[in-house]
């Protein structure tokens, strides 16, 4: 078996103060960013892992997302006057749930979890069992403050062959998992809350990783995105006073524009004559 544990204080603080929502919201948003921690921590690959919830008509979306280097961040963009219901099953028809996994070099795989089960960890230990045939249990808990979670999954069989099906030992270690409260994993040591479910087992924790809130944004990226409304719709955006300013929903850092800086983005100066010439002399270089 192996197994994840995450546990996320300060970088949710500061996640959760940047888009304050029902506490509802960031229950299930501290799930989300949970969530992917958890499985940026199983497949240990270079890239970014995001879980994205999306009910147009009931909760918006909720995303989440945890890179190789230990950044965190989301986001909730919520429906306003639309009500949460308390289970994920319930979430409506139009809802999506998915894993994506980003690669260095633009790959990205993305599996689709079915909206099965009352609570998220559930549709995700289904998503697992079917897609990935990887007998998993999964535990979430989120408060306005903290959020935590566990991953159990029973390794392959080396070489790839053999039964995929829950093996005894993770029948058994499985339903022990499953006895962990929301307030142990909120509030205990990973090392402690394992003690605890696992007293008869030899677990061995490897060495942590700090998580850390962090925002990928960038001038150059909001720049990427205008050019891809297209100019007409970047210009429409312009105030009275001709300016803007588009602010990052993830961290609140705002990028201004203006007229001018429009003009440059969408009809870049042609480059000065013989810029482009190479030269072998530091002249040139
Ligand atoms: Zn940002």
């Amino acid at each position: 078996m192996r197994g994840v544990i995450a546990r996320l204080g300060p970088a949710w603080r500061t996640i959760a103060a940047h888009g304050a929502g029902a506490p509802q919201v960031l229950n299930w948003l501290g799930q989300c960013q949970t969530a992917a921690a958890l499985f940026a921590g199983d497949i240990k690959m270079r890239g970014s892992v995001s879980v994205q919830l999306r009910a147009p008509s009931t909760v918006g979306t909720l995303f989440g997302e945890c890179t190789d280097a230990g950044t965190v961040r989301a986001i909730a963009r919520t429906v306003p006057g639309a009500t949460l219901p308390a289970r994920l099953d319930a979430v409506g028809g139009d809802a999506l749930l998915a894993i994506t996994i980003e690669r260095p070099g633009g790959l990205r795989y993305q599996g689709l979890v079915p909206l099965e089960g009352e609570r998220l960890e559930q549709a995700f230990e289904g998503y697992f069992e079917r897609s990935e045939q990887l007998p998993t249990a999964i535990r979430l808990a989120a408060t306005d403050t903290v959020c935590a979670g566990m991953l159990l999954q029973q390794v392959p069989d080396e070489g790839g062959h053999g039964d995929r099906a829950p093996s005894a030992d993770f029948e058994r270690l499985g339903f022990l998992f499953r006895t962990v409260t929301d307030e142990e994993l909120l509030t205990l040591a990973p090392e402690t809350v394992l003690r605890r479910l696992f007293v008869e087992d030899d677990v061995r924790l490897q060495p942590g990783r700090r998580l850390a809130f962090a925002c990928s944004c960038s001038r150059e990226r909001v720049e990427r995105v205008l050019l891809s409304l297209g100019e007409p719709e970047a210009r429409a955006a312009l105030d009275a006073a001709g300016a803007m300013a588009v602010r990052c929903e993830f961290c609140g850092q705002g990028y201004a524009f203006d007229r001018s800086m429009l003009d440059r983005l969408f009809h870049p100066p042609a480059a000065a004559p013989g810029a482009d010439r190479r030269s072998d002399g530091p002249a040139g270089a």
